[in-house]
Order: C-alpha cells, then sequence, then structure tokens
C-alpha cells in the first residue's frame, strides 16, 4: 500500500513495545459500572399485578418507569430487569448524551427530509428537558453541558468541516486538544452533553423507587401472554405479573416479540480507560473544555475526560459476529484493544506514559437506519423500543415518551412522526446478514484508506437507504 493510502494511524504508529507497556496492566472490567455506587433490588418472587410492567432496566426502561409515574403517581408500575440496573449498554457506553434523534444531519435529512426540522427541535427539547430532570431530581451523574469536537486527522476531512459554523483551523483546535494529528475541528456546543453513563442508570432507578416504582432485578420475563384481550401476562421464573401495559426496553438482547426479531443486530464497540492523568500529563493536552471529542472517519474514535481526568477512548472497530448472539466472550478482543491502545498514543504522543487502567466492550444495537424504531403490537397494550445505534444515551428518554404516548392511546407530535410510524428494514437472515455487515465495515476501512471515496458496494448501500457516513 502506497504511503498516500495509509492513514494516520498507520504512518505515525508507536513502536509495538510503547502499546504493550501501556495495555500491561489493563484489567477486563467496565470503570463506569466499579465507579458507580447503587443499590440492589430483590428479584420478583411472587405473582403480582401492575398497571405497567417495564422490560429492561436500562436507560430506556428506567426512563419509561420514571416517566410513567410522573404522568400517573397513582400507577402501579414494576419494573423487571434479568441481571442488574445498567449493567448493559447503559452502563458502558461513551455517556455522549446528543441531541440528535437521528444519528446527525446527514441521516435524518437523507430519510426524513420533510420532518428533519421537527426532529431536530425534538432532539433539542429532549436534551434540554433531560438536564433539567437531572438538576430538579437531584442526578448524581457527572452532566457537563460540553457540547462536541468534531476532528479531522486527514487532509480530505478538514474540507468537509470547513463550512461548519464552529470551525477551526490546526491551530485553534490545537488550542483546544493538543495533539499533533488535528488538522481542523469543529466545535458543536449545543448538540451533545456528557454524562458518568453507569450513574445517570442508577440514579434514574433511585429516583424511579423513591417515586414508587417497583423494581425487580435478577427477573427475566420469558415470555408475553396477550390472550384475547384484557390484561397481559407477564411470565418470569419468579412469578407472573398481570400488567394492563407491557412496555418492553429490551435493546439488543433477543426481542419478546418475534416481529422484531431481525430488525436489530450486535455490532461489538471497544472500549480502553487510562489511569487518571497527573497534572502535568493533563496539562500536555489542554482539553480545559472538556468537550467530546470524535473524528470524521467511518471508523471512528471517540473520546472524553472523566470526573478524575482519565481519559476514555472508544471506538475504531465495529465487530459483528455471524449469528447474531450477544456474548460474553465476544467483549476480549486482543488485537482491537492493541489497535486502540496503538492510535491513542498515535494521537497522545506525550502521553506514552500513561497507562491503561480497563478495557471494555458492549453490543451495540443496530438497526438498518442507524435510528431507534418504536412499535406497539398486542392490540395496543404493548409498546417496544429498539435500535438506538449507539446513540441511546438521549434517545432512549424520547423512546420512553413515545411508549407512554402509545400505551396511552394519545395522538401526540411525536407519536405522528414518520420516524415513530414506520419501521426499519429488517437485516436478512444468516449467511447473508454476515456477509452484508462484513462487506460494509471493510468497505468503511477501504474509504478511509482512500481519502474518504466510497466503493461501489456502499454506493449500492446509499442508493437503497442502507448506508452511513459517519
Ligand atoms: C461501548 C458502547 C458505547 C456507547 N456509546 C454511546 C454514546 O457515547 N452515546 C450514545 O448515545 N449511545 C452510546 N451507546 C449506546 C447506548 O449505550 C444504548 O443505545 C443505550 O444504553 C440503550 O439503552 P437501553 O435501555 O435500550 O438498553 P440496555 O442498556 O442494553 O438495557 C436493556 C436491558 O434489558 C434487559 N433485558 C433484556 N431482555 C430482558 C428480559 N427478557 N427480561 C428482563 N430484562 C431483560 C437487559 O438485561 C438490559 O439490562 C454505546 C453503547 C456501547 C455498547
Amino acid at each position: 500500500m502506497s504511503s498516500g493510502n495509509r492513514t494516520v494511524y498507520e504512518r505515525l504508529a508507536p513502536p509495538a513495545a510503547a502499546v504493550d507497556a501501556a495495555l500491561a496492566h489493563s484489567r477486563h472490567a467496565v470503570f463506569w459500572l466499579e465507579d458507580a455506587p447503587g443499590t440492589s433490588y430483590s428479584p420478583l418472587t411472587a405473582d403480582s399485578a401492575a398497571d405497567l410492567t417495564v422490560v429492561g432496566g436500562g436507560y430506556c426502561g428506567l426512563w419509561t418507569a420514571l416517566l410513567a409515574k410522573r404522568r400517573n403517581p397513582a400507577a402501579r408500575v414494576l419494573l423487571l430487569e434479568a441481571g442488574t440496573i445498567g449493567w448493559a449498554a447503559s452502563g458502558r457506553n461513551g455517556g455522549f448524551c446528543e441531541a440528535s434523534l437521528t444519528h446527525g444531519e446527514e441521516n435524518g435529512r437523507s430519510r426524513w427530509p420533510d420532518e428533519y426540522d421537527t426532529l431536530e427541535r425534538l432532539g433539542q427539547e429532549n436534551l434540554d428537558a433531560l438536564e433539567r430532570d437531572v438538576r430538579d431530581l437531584g442526578l448524581d451523574c457527572e452532566f457537563e453541558r460540553t457540547g462536541t469536537l468534531n476532528v479531522a486527522v486527514e487532509e480530505h476531512q478538514v474540507d468537509w468541516l470547513r463550512d461548519s459554523p464552529g470551525f477551526l483551523d490546526a491551530s485553534a483546535v490545537r488550542r483546544e486538544i493538543d495533539s499533533p494529528v488535528l488538522l481542523a475541528g469543529d466545535w458543536e456546543r449545543e448538540g451533545c452533553a456528557l454524562v458518568h453513563p453507569a450513574r445517570l442508570a442508577r440514579e434514574l432507578a433511585r429516583v424511579s423507587a423513591t417515586l414508587g416504582v417497583e423494581i425487580h432485578e435478577h427477573t427475566e420475563v420469558t415470555g408475553l401472554d396477550t390472550g384475547a384481550g384484557g390484561p397481559v401476562r407477564v411470565l418470569t421464573g419468579g412469578g407472573t405479573v398481570v400488567s394492563d401495559r407491557v412496555a418492553l426496553a429490551t435493546n439488543v438482547f433477543p426481542s419478546l416479540l418475534r416481529r422484531t426479531r431481525l430488525l436489530t443486530v450486535p455490532v461489538y464497540d471497544y472500549v480502553l480507560m487510562t489511569e487518571p492523568l497527573t497534572a502535568a500529563q493533563r496539562a500536555s493536552v489542554g482539553w480545559a473544555h472538556r468537550q467530546g471529542l470524535g473524528d470524521l472517519a467511518n471508523q471512528f474514535h471517540y473520546s472524553r475526560l472523566t470526573a478524575d481526568d482519565r481519559i476514555l477512548w472508544g471506538g475504531y472497530d465495529a465487530v459483528y459476529h455471524r449469528g447474531r448472539r450477544v456474548r460474553a466472550s465476544y467483549e476480549e478482543r486482543p488485537e482491537t484493544f492493541h489497535r486502540l491502545a496503538s492510535h491513542f498514543l498515535t494521537v497522545f504522543p506525550q502521553l506514552e506514559d500513561v497507562r491503561f487502567s480497563h478495557r471494555w466492550a458492549g453490543a451495540i444495537d443496530t438497526s438498518t437506519r442507524f435510528v431507534a424504531f418504536h412499535g406497539l403490537a398486542g392490540r395496543g397494550r404493548v409498546a417496544y423500543a429498539a435500535g438506538f445505534t449507539g446513540l441511546g444515551v438521549g434517545a432512549t428518554r424520547f423512546a420512553a415518551e413515545v411508549m407512554l404516548d402509545r400505551l396511552s392511546g394519545l395522538s401526540t407530535e411525536r407519536t405522528r412522526l414518520e420516524m415513530v410510524r414506520r419501521m426499519p428494514l429488517p437485516f436478512p437472515p444468516e449467511p447473508a446478514a454476515a456477509l452484508g455487515i462484513n462487506a460494509t465495515r471493510w468497505s468503511l476501512d477501504r474509504a478511509d484508506h482512500r481519502q474518504g471515496r466510497r466503493n461501489l458496494f456502499l454506493k449500492a448501500l446509499d442508493q437503497a437507504g442502507l448506508g452511513f457516513d459517519s
């Protein structure tokens, strides 16, 4: 491959020994979950009854339960979680809480040109409301409305940024974050906040319980019996809940409804966390405004500071395993962690002495339109939302409102949206799914090596409405 076709991470790769040293003492554990105090909730052990049963104790289920109590404090609301609160994606993500409900403007405008402006406004209102909830409910989740800094690390990416309102040239962007590979940036100030992901989940559970939501951990829902009418029977090993309404917030895990099983696939995303930086190390990178950081490649990295000045560094590889399973064994992938550590040292060569303390991974609930879908089943008694595609920290709160609107039979601005009414195309069954997803990933990597130029396969996907340009 000629040097012109190599990415900056290949042109300026650090010595392998430096990468090995940086990773040598890392543990496979989720930093956020270790750093989030929480209560445990007992499993369900007897039959019960509820006005609303929420399945899933990630953000989507937690917001649904909490907002249901806000709408109707007298309602009996149960939340059933197979593991523990926030153990899955909600407790292990990057903590970028985006206003966008559409995974960016380009994806949104191309799919819903007529309602994009409404979607943008509703997304902004959702983030503002979430910020108000954090403040008014006293959610201790290290919320910081920093915005994001999108950066160019290759010459061809600079042109993509030039017309953006927050454009920063090389010297201006390096005054924000000091890295020799940053060529330009765009600081989007309003559209994103950062949170401590696991604390947000556990705080939502704490407040929900205070409002009267009955939470049960280690309670897997094994099936729904919607019968001919009347209440739904929610089946678990510990007892059956007879419930007027049910909200399914099970994300990437096997759906309790056959109709949505082909609508998402789990794609694994990998993350490293450093030890806390010393004052001198912190000074060497600047980063006074603590923005979320993302680069513009198809295979992009995301990065941010924690409250104790660690750096989180994730993204790039996005790995799909044939068969659509969610498995703990997929979370350990040495070659990916090495690649991530190497890229980190390319971006921050001054941090060669910094060590990674944690490494982990999680499954992204990917849908073919890269945006969540919302639906209703069981003659209007069961609502569901999933497919957030790595954009669920903020969008799950919006999805919770949609589920509650629909379960109450309300017609609102939210429920009338085409984005909400229409379902995405399903993924094909195996082996076509694995072939298609892996060909897409390979092509996106090639595009990153060819100054962003997309091959025929990607152009065909774009035409079919299945393409994605981060
Ligand atoms: C590594 C990583 C980084 C990410 N970074 C970001 C980011 O920076 N910004 C962003 O916006 N998004 C990000 N995401 C995506 C975001 O985390 C998710 O979209 C969001 O957390 C989804 O929330 P959820 O409640 O739908 O799902 P989850 O948090 O996965 O919760 C679903 C819950 O349902 C439970 N469940 C499933 N089936 C059952 C059942 N049958 N019975 C009982 N319980 C059940 C599961 O145990 C689980 O706890 C990231 C994801 C990952 C993995």
